[in-house]
């Protein structure tokens, strides 16, 4: 029988799912919860193992909780590049409202540009009021129906279980509008979300695979564990032989103790530092001049004041951008804030403890305090032109590229001259949409079978690139002097 063909979304992997939101608002009981309700129990008497992330089933689909519940696992994993989580559910404790740790993980998830939905917990309680909630979020720029945003909120209870199903298939709806990659066709690539040293397992780590699949007997290798897969265990302690999109599987064969962040690939050989730190940059080196600064003062007096005139300093060129800000002293939350965010901390008045400054050196985050306002403003001012004008570059010319093909082994980027000129030699950055994919120099050009020295608006031509240069279809090549 001929299959039918439909116009049906093709099934890309399940969700990847964490959840944040300030201390006691209910995380650990929203993911005890929806772990014994939604976990189908094992058929082989598996017992739950506790890997830091399962998969619940709702309405036959897969949804993936990283259980370890706030935002040190979610900005480790960022700070090292792996952006794992696809959603992020904040928790708002309907009796208590937005708190700091609210606010923090707000600052984290429009860091890392993720869609949310928000969970107003604990309607139970007495004195839970949903209007203030919805208030509060929307001061911080969370806007939810209702309050001329289209962020979505489910009220819950995560005690009785009372919305929680509606909370799954909020997840799942916005999770289908974001519509997630099938990436079940590439090559493995697996992030750790969890690690330790077993006495008798020895170095055990989770992976949640990213891309592709990772199957019992694949050599794999990260930045400072390598291994065989000797086995492969589910959240619910069953053994498996494949692990898929999404899913976390616990790993036993590695040689040393992974980080948490750290990327597994295929593979026997160390993989370079250099790929490491340019994977990183992909991601997070914008395409506008910025400069992002994190604020730290002793009062909400000081902290406004700053923002203020943070917001008035003057660039020619970029922008300056305040990723998040709050009074209190400096703490390894905000150390990994700025690690992920590629931001500098300014600590106006704001204590740094020995372990948030070694910390930030091992981050290689800066760290900059004053206890004088108009120091602080003059630095700013001298200190971000500074760090903006690094380097003047003029773009010369701008291509598409809209064909990529193979000659004697290189890859060949045919392109559309669509502004100015290219020549052989000239650097060129590479764009993707608003990803900066990274630098390189132009090799050589050809006109059909002609070698050329250069190309002007409107020619077609094919060229190579010297250094580390990924370019697809649709990517802009400018060549900047
Ligand atoms: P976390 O710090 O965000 O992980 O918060 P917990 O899950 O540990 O919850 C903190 C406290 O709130 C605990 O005493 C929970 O029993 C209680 N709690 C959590 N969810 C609810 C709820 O929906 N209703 C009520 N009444 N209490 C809740």
């Amino acid at each position: 029988m001929a299959k039918a063909k439909t116009n049906a979304k093709i099934q890309t992997r399940p969700p990847v799912v964490a959840v944040m939101g300030h201390v006691d608002h209910g995380k650990t009981t929203l993911l005890d919860y929806i772990r014994k309700a939604r976990v189908a129990s094992s058929e082989h008497g598996g017992i739950t193992q506790h890997i830091g992330a399962y998969q619940a089933e709702v309405n036959g689909r897969i949804i993936t909780f990283i259980d370890t519940p706030g935002h040190a696992a979610f900005s480790a994993m960022r700070s090292r590049g792996a952006a794992v989580t696809d959603l992020v559910v904040l928790v708002v404790a309907a009796d208590d409202g937005v708190m700091p740790q609210t606010k923090e993980s707000i600052s984290h998830i429009k860091a890392a540009n993720v869609p949310m939905v928000v969970a107003i917990n604990k309607m139970d309680a007495p004195g839970a009021n949903v209007e203030r909630v919805k208030k509060g979020l929307a001061a911080e720029g969370v806007l939810v129906e209702g309050y001329g945003g289209d962020v979505v909120a489910v009220p819950i209870s995560a005690k009785s279980g009372e919305g929680v199903k509606e909370l799954l298939e909020m997840i799942l709806l916005v999770s289908d509008l974001a519509e997630l990659k099938d990436t079940s066709q590439a090559n493995f690539e697996g992030v750790v979300i969890d690690s330790s040293l077993d006495k008798y397992r020895g170095a055990v780590a989770t992976i949640l695979v990213k891309k592709g699949s990772l199957k019992v007997g694949d050599q794999v290798v990260s930045n400072s564990a390598s291994g065989r897969i000797k086995a492969l265990i589910t959240s619910n302690g069953e053994r498996v032989s494949q692990a898929v999109g999404s899913m976390p599987v616990g790993i036993l064969g590695l040689t040393a103790v992974p980080a948490v962040g750290e990327v597994f690939t295929l593979g026997k050989g160390k993989v370079g530092e250099e790929k490491k730190q340019q994977e990183r940059d992909d991601i997070f080196v914008p395409k506008v001049k910025e400069v992002r600064l994190l604020l730290k003062a002793d009062t909400a007096g000081s902290l406004e004041a700053i923002n203020a005139a943070i917001e008035s300093i003057e660039v020619s060129e970029g922008k300056v951008n305040v990723v998040h800000k709050e009074t209190g002293e400096v703490t390894e939350s905000d150390i990994l804030l700025a690690a992920s965010t590629k931001s500098i901390i300014i600590a106006f008045n704001a204590p740094v403890s020995k372990t948030v400054a070694s910390l930030a050196a091992e981050d290689k985050v800066l760290i900059r305090s004053y206890n004088l306002i108009y120091e602080l403003l003059d630095e700013l001012k001298e200190g971000v032109d500074a760090l903006l004008n690094v380097k003047k570059e003029e773009v010369v010319g701008k291509a598409e590229v809209v064909a990529i093909f193979k000659a004697d082994a290189a890859r060949v980027a045919g392109c559309k001259v669509s502004e100015g000129q290219l020549s052989k030699g000239d650097k060129v950055n590479i764009t993707r949409g608003e990803r900066n994919l990274g630098t390189a120099k132009i090799k050589t050009m050809k006109h059909l079978q002609e070698d050329i020295n250069s190309a002007s608006v409107g020619d077609e031509f094919g060229m190579t690139l010297e250094g580390k240069a990924d370019f697809a279809v649709g990517d802009i090549i400018e060549a900047v002097r």
